[in-house]
């Protein structure tokens, strides 16, 4: 036996080191096990040459009265971690034109007017944006230690309901719609499939409290969580991949890993996707029938076709969009169905480019394009024929392009799956479509009462805001079930 720990997490994305350090600052003696060499899950970042790239993050809503510097405030971090302004929320370039939707609310509520939102449109959005605020965000700061439930009644309002059908109840100028809808790519699905509640939450947190970039990147996120956690007696270890949680008495009694350590806990928590846990870390005996069932009518959201660009210094003058978004039709729902019902990719029918932000002399830019993972058995090169076409795209957009290009590495679902385990290189765990909504998504606990779950595979869902709120209820959750 190595050791003992009150709790042990399994993974160290940013959900499970944010639940891990606010179980250590409470006191707990924690320990991470992280399968990577580096932690942060998707927060990693990673070096080639003289260029540094984020895996994956660039937006996220980080205002300094939000939410998440709330909770690391909580944690007494928050002067740990400077954020810088993205410029926009999103800039989008379709047939019908090119628009940037600001970062700030009072700029957007401008942008909206500019582009022929009535003031009835305002007025019913900024309402239900309130609202949404009211209900998701408010309780976040007045609950304390207490775990406040799903207002069920809240809730249930959103069943079946299309993010595509909310905001045109809210919003008569199909041109305005038009310029929400084009944020899909952060979560990932199309308004006429994606859940109403997941989406204009999205929206709503953006609109509330900003679209930020961590200084130092995601990973100094990552990292100044973890310090917490040895800061108060804990530890995060790299290189360990857990194999199995032993049961007995139906309680996680230890975890294993797979070079023979094995960790006594009393609470273990489980930040990686559900698939893995309930069915190769469990032994079939304890795997939770009604849980395993569930998860196969479930769906894992997108993954994508990424091509990391390491760029010269003159790319800063020539580059000016943060985060946009390029389609080859307004009609977003084709573009969406086009992706999950694996059509060829001759032709590239959405382009996403980010920016990175504080990367002084050495800037990157990172480009994405949504597919399956079985959108092809052999991604080796499959991921460098979709980089090609990707590349070209780029190229037409931005003529001059490849004058400013000094490295590029590709990586496709498969790289995100090993090094993440997320099944089928889920972007945000799973997909949140309209049906998926409340009590459908997974819950915190589990059939064993010692193992929580945490992270992007849960409520609300996927994107860094959202896991660090899941993280939050996960600790508290656990509060509640030893005292
Ligand atoms: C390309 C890309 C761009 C994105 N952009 C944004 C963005 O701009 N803004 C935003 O808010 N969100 C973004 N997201 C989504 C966001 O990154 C994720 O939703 C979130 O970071 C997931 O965090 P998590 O805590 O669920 O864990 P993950 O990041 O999924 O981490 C899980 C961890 O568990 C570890 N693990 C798995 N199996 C084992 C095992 N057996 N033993 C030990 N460790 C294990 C993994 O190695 C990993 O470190 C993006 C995602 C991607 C991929």
């Amino acid at each position: 036996m190595n050791s003992s720990f009150d709790a042990v997490v399994i993974g160290s994305g940013l959900g499970g080191l944010c639940c891990g350090a606010l179980l250590a600052n409470a006191g707990m003696k924690v320990l991470v096990l992280e399968q990577h060499t580096k932690i942060g899950g998707y927060a990693h970042n990673f070096k080639r040459r003289q260029f540094t790239f984020e895996s994956g993050i660039h937006s996220v809503p980080m205002a300094p009265d939000g939410v998440m510097m709330h909770i690391l405030k909580l944690l007494n971090i928050d002067s740990k971690i400077s954020v810088i302004e993205q410029p926009s929320m999103y800039s989008v370039n379709t047939p019908d034109g090119h628009f940037s939707i600001p970062s700030r609310a009072d700029e957007i509520d401008e942008f909206f007017k500019k582009n022929s939102a009535t003031s009835s449109d305002l007025k019913a959005l900024k309402s239900d944006l309130d609202k949404f605020y009211n209900k998701i965000c408010v309780p976040i700061f007045t609950s304390g230690n207490k775990y406040i439930p799903e207002d069920s009644n809240f809730i249930s309002q959103f069943h079946n309901r299309s993010y595509l059908q909310h905001i045109s109840s809210l919003c008569k100028t199909p041109a305005v719609s038009n310029l929400i809808f084009g944020q899909w790519p952060y979560s990932g699905i199309s308004e006429d499939e994606a859940g109403a509640l997941f989406s204009f939450t999205m929206f709503m947190i953006h609109y509330k409290e900003g679209s930020h970039f961590c200084k130092g990147g995601f990973s100094s996120l990552a990292k100044a969580l973890a310090d917490k956690i040895i800061e108060k007696g804990g530890n995060v270890l790299t290189r360990k991949i857990v194999n199995q949680c032993i049961v007995e008495n139906n309680r996680i009694t230890r975890i294993a890993t797979t070079d023979g350590s094995v960790y006594e806990t009393r609470i273990a928590v489980s930040n990686i996707s559900p698939y893995k846990l309930h069915s190769t870390l469990l032994m079939p005996q304890f795997q939770g029938k009604l849980l395993n069932r569930r998860l196969k009518n479930l769906t894992s959201s997108v993954s994508c076709v990424i091509v990391y660009l390491g760029m010269n210094p003159a790319f800063k003058s020539y580059f000016s969009d943060n985060i946009s978004f390029w389609y080859n039709t307004s009609d977003f729902s084709t573009i969406y169905r086009n992706i999950i019902t694996n059509k060829p990719k001759d032709q590239i029918d959405h382009l996403v480019t980010l920016c990175g932000v504080d990367e002084g002399n050495h800037p990157t830019l990172t480009l994405m394009n949504f597919t399956q993972k079985n959108y092809s058995s052999s991604w080796n090169s499959e991921k460098m024929i979709i980089a090609e076409k990707m590349l070209h795209k780029l190229e037409k957009l931005h003529p001059e392009i490849n004058k400013y290009i000094e490295l590029m590495e590709v990586g496709s679902p498969e790289t995100f799956e090993r090094y993440t385990g997320n099944t089928d290189g889920a972007l945000y765990g799973f997909e949140n479509i309209k049906t998926m909504y409340g009590e459908a998504k997974l819950p915190i606990t589990t059939h064993i009462p010692n193992l929580f779950q945490t992270g992007h595979w849960g409520k609300p869902g996927g994107g860094v805001w959202n896991v660090m709120v899941n993280a939050l209820n996960t600790s508290k959750l656990i509060f509640n079930s030893i005292h």
